[in-house]
C-alpha cells in the first residue's frame, strides 16, 4: 500500500464552479426552477444549492457509468486479494475518486468495497489508528474511521458522551457509523443484509466477490 493518495479527502463541494458574481442577473419568472435560474445566471443561495446538487448528481452518475459491473467485480477481487486500491484503480483506468465517490451514494457497493478492503488489508498494520492510515497508507474501514475522527477539529463539546468518542464501525460491512446513538450498522441496508443472510460476508470472512 502506499501513502500518496488522500482518498477520503475528496470533497466535491469545493470543486464547484465559482459563480460569476459580475454577471448581471436579470429578473426571472419565479416559476423557473432554481437550477434553471442558475443556468440563466441567477446567483443566490437557492440557485447555488440547486447547482451544487446537480453537479453532485451528475458526478455520481458518471462514477457509476465508469464503474461497470465487470470493473466492480474486478476491483473487489483484487482488493480482497491484498492489492492496494490505487494500484488496482490505476490498472483498470479508473480513479480512486470514482470508486470512493460511488461508495458514498451506493450502499451495496460501499458494503462490498469495505468488505474487500477488510479482507485484503495487511496484517502488520495497527488498524483503527491514524498511524495505520497515514504511515501505512491503509484505507480499510477502521483506519478511515480513525483518521476521520482524528481530523475533526477539537472544539470543546458541551457534553462528551463516552460512547461517542470511540470510532464506531458497522458490524456488517465495517464502514463508519456516522449517526448518533447506539447503532450496530451503518445503514438500514446493512442491518437487513445482516439479518437476512445467516452467512453474511461480514462474519470475519468477507466474500466480496459474491455479488448479491
Ligand atoms: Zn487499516
Ligand atoms: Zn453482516
Ligand atoms: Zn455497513
Amino acid at each position: 500500500m502506499n501513502d500518496q493518495l488522500g482518498l477520503d479527502n475528496f470533497d466535491d463541494t469545493t470543486a464547484a464552479v465559482t459563480p460569476s458574481l459580475t454577471r448581471a442577473a436579470p429578473l426571472r419568472a419565479r416559476s423557473a426552477s432554481p437550477l434553471t435560474r442558475w443556468r440563466q445566471g441567477d446567483r443566490d443561495e437557492e440557485t447555488r444549492t440547486a447547482h451544487l446538487a446537480d453537479l453532485r448528481a451528475r458526478r455520481n452518475a458518471a462514477a457509476a457509468r465508469r464503474l461497470g459491473p465487470g470493473t466492480r467485480t474486478h476491483v473487489l477481487r483484487e482488493v480482497a486479494a491484498g492489492r492496494g486500491l490505487p494500484e488496482v484503480a490505476n490498472a483498470l483506468g479508473v480513479s480512486t475518486h470514482a470508486i470512493h465517490g460511488l461508495a458514498r451514494v451506493d450502499a451495496s457497493w460501499r458494503h462490498d468495497l469495505n468488505a474487500a478492503l477488510l479482507a485484503g488489508r495487511p496484517a502488520d498494520v495497527p488498524h483503527g489508528t491514524p498511524t495505520g492510515y497515514r504511515r501505512h497508507g491503509c484505507r480499510c474501514p477502521e483506519c478511515r474511521v480513525a483518521q476521520h475522527h482524528q481530523d475533526k477539529p477539537r472544539r470543546p463539546r458541551k457534553r462528551i458522551r463516552p460512547a461517542q468518542t470511540a470510532p464506531r464501525v458497522c458490524e456488517c460491512c465495517g464502514g463508519p457509523i456516522t449517526a448518533s446513538g447506539p447503532r450496530r450498522f451503518c445503514s438500514p441496508s446493512c442491518a437487513t443484509r445482516h439479518a437476512v443472510h445467516a452467512t453474511c460476508s461480514c462474519g470475519g470472512v468477507p466474500a466480496p466477490d459474491t455479488r448479491r
